[in-house]
């Protein structure tokens, strides 16, 4: 074993509550549902649950793209389309009294309107049955189909704002690395482009807030990744995630380095300093981890 994949002591954790867990997982393969929280086997399942929080995915288990990161199960285009499945997530809301959802999507390039739909009509079913629940959307960059990049763009503020007419409690997008990593840890997505999307939405909807995050461990350097933040800023982005990556499999980009718990906290408080309102800073932070508003913590 390469000393990078050992796993460092505040990398592991218990599995915690373990009815809690079975009750989610056993209700999401009962509804032929994936969830980020169980397809990534996240170390935070337990504290997830438990605060009435999980991450669905939706349009499919399988994505057009392959990033070099991510452990979503990769295909070819076209993929089915389950109809039945914005219905099935509102239903497992329900019946996990769920207070806070965050929804996301594989990319599907395939489709016209790259998914955007699947945010809309699940958020519209799940509010159907549970009103009060707070939504937060997680989004691929709805960009492609389009050879001219002046029509490509219009296709893309399309797409968003369909999804922002929907009201989500916020809107996230990440950039996941810094810019020169990019080309070697995402496809299909470009730093810019994301960037854009992001400026997009704080112009198409300026009373939702937007998000962003990056897993760190890919080889970036400090300075690159308070590089990122500022741009993040620049875009008036103002939620932050940071995390520490973890290589799903040895068909996974490799780790490069283990951030330690205290760079993390001195990296949360300078992207605090850089005027982000809500920052999550911690080697086992991931995009959705705490993502409901919690005026007593900030961390
Ligand atoms: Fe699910 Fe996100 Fe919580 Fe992990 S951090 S269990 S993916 S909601
Ligand atoms: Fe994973 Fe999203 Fe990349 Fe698809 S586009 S491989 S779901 S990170």
């Amino acid at each position: 074993i390469h000393p990078s994949e050992r796993l460092p002591e505040w990398l592991r954790r218990p599995v915690g509550n373990a009815s809690a867990l079975e009750n989610v997982q056993g209700l999401v393969k009962q509804q032929r549902l994936h969830t980020i929280c169980e397809e990534g086997r996240c170390p935070n399942r337990a504290e997830c649950y438990a605060a009435g929080t999980a991450t669905f995915l939706l349009g499919g288990p399988i994505c057009t793209r392959s990033c070099a990161f991510c452990q979503v199960e990769k295909g070819q285009a076209p993929q089915p389309l389950d109809a039945g499945e914005a219905e099935r997530v509102a239903e497992a809301v329900a019946a996990l009294h769920l207070s806070y959802v965050v929804l996301t999507a594989v990319a599907r390039d395939d489709l016209a309107d790259h998914g955007a739909h699947l945010f809309t009509t699940a958020m519209a079913a799940i509010r159907q049955r549970t009103p009060g629940v707070g939504i937060e959307v997680l989004t691929p960059d709805f960009w492609g189909g389009h050879r001219d990049e002046q029509e490509g763009l219009a296709a893309q503020r399309q797409r968003l704002a369909a999804v922002l007419a929907a009201q989500p409690a916020c809107f996230n997008h990440n950039l996941e690395t810094v810019e020169r990593l990019q080309g070697e840890v995402r496809r299909g997505a470009t730093y810019r482009r994301s960037l854009a999307l992001l400026a997009a939405a704080r112009e198409l909807a300026p009373a939702i807030p937007t998000k962003s995050g990056l897993m760190l461990g890919l080889g970036e350097t400090e300075a690159e990744v308070l590089q990122t933040m500022g741009d993040l800023r620049s875009v008036d982005c103002q939620r932050l995630t940071l995390g520490q990556y973890l290589r799903p499999s040895l068909a996974h980009i490799p780790v490069a380095r283990y951030w330690t718990p205290e760079e993390f906290d001195q990296l949360g408080a300078r992207a605090r300093e850089l005027g982000f309102e809500q920052v999550r800073s911690g080697p086992l932070v991931r995009s959705s981890y705490h993502a409901a508003p919690q005026p007593t913590s900030n961390r």
